[in-house]
């Protein structure tokens, strides 16, 4: 979940689930570390040191051969082309996603400007993260997504009331309709952000035509306080969901009707439709991404946005799984947001296969 998400953002080299390892090594071990297997290896024999360098060598080559198609278009050999966006945790990285080849940020998670205080943001700071990420990634699109606390995602100056079930609790969307005065702000400052380049917003956990419509009034009343004080932004600023629930996915083609995008929010979509704690290490052997349901609600997605004309994309952690892309791409996938570093791998699937290919294996 989160942690791996953001050690991988980071390039951050991780092995969780471990148990027990803080009781086995004690200072001065060394300790070598695969995050490719999810192995770790106290003090290491010289054959595995041996080994694991010249491993660690080809992979760092293996690397600079793909970096050099990363200005190349992600096109099938047939001249589908499509997407990559880059997820971005915190918008320092902003400077960094650019060499990867990006072309655009697809999710943009904005708890971490919730992180590490104790009073919330204000529009103003809200204002100048999501102009930094605007300017930088510009003249590529940026989907900022408004507050997704709760679940797995706990923040400090926000103390949420304990639930058995925070994972289908007030979390997300929920969250910011029931706090209007937090949701408010993030609006103001993304829509004030938007006069700086191509921003499109995006609300977490939509689980019904309702809630969708009842965001949509407040960003609405937003636009109207900005504009009575003659405060810039983008009007025609698009506003998509993420599909991460069974509910939406099975409503997709009415969502689509009064959303400008969508994305599939797999993590979650995922651990929902299995009942897969997407936490819990002892289930995680359920968690499966190419499930038969997976699949069903996913082209039910892609499906429901392409007949009312709109663009989908898929923002969680299938999307950057190289052995997915293929499905995904003869399902129809319009866009595929994932941690930079993987864009120049996906480029070399997607450049050598056809469409039609594609099209069988999803098949
Ligand atoms: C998802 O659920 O797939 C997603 C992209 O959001 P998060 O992992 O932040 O819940
Ligand atoms: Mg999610």
């Amino acid at each position: 979940s989160h942690t791996a998400i953001m050690a991988r953002s980071l390039e951050i080299p991780a092995v969780i689930g471990l148990k027990h390892i803080t009781q086995e090594v004690i200072t001065g071990d060394t300790l070598l570390l695969d995050g490719s297997e999810g192995l770790v290896v106290i003090n290491p024999s010289q054959e595995q040191l041996a080994y694991y360098l010249d491993k660690q060598q080809k992979f760092q080559s293996f690397r600079k051969e793909l970096y050099k198609l990363k200005d190349l278009p992600a096109e099938t050999r047939d001249g589908y082309k499509i997407t990559l966006a880059a997820n971005i945790e915190y918008s320092d990285e902003i400077n960094s996603v650019k060499e990867h080849g990006v072309e655009g940020v697809g999710l943009y998670r904005t708890e971490y400007l919730y992180l590490n205080r104790v009073t919330l943001p204000t529009p103003e700071e809200h204002f100048l993260d999501y102009r930094k990420v605007a300017e930088g990634v510009f003249p590529y699109p940026a989907i900022i997504r408004t507050l997704d606390l709760g679940g797995d995602k706990f923040y400090s100056p926000l103390s949420l009331a304990e639930e058995i079930n925070p994972a289908l609790g007030l979390r997300a969307i929920r969250f910011c309709l029931n706090r209007v005065d937090i949701f408010k702000n993030q609006l103001k400052g993304i829509l004030m952000a938007s006069h700086f380049g191509k921003l499109k917003i995006m609300y977490p956990m939509i689980s019904g035509m309702e809630e969708l419509r009842k965001a949509n009034a407040i960003l609405e009343e937003v636009k109207k306080e900005l504009q009575s004080k003659g405060t810039p932004f983008d009007p025609q600023i698009q506003v998509g969901v993420t599909i991460e629930t069974p509910g939406a996915a099975i409503i997709a083609d009415m969502l689509a009707q009064e959303t400008d995008f969508f994305s599939i929010g797999t993590n979650d979509l995922i651990q929902y439709s299995l009942a897969v704690d997407r936490v819990n290490e002892k289930v995680a052997y359920l968690y499966e991404p190419a499930h038969p349901a997976v699949l069903r609600l996913i082209k039910n997605i892609i499906d429901a946005a392409h007949n009312a004309d709109i663009k989908v994309g898929m923002c969680g952690e299938m999307a950057g799984e190289p052995s997915f892309v293929l499905i995904l791409l003869g399902l129809g996938l319009d866009e595929f947001s994932m941690p930079p570093q993987v864009i120049p791998e996906f480029k070399f699937l997607i450049r050598s296969v056809t469409l039609k290919q594609a099209q069988q294996i999803a098949k």
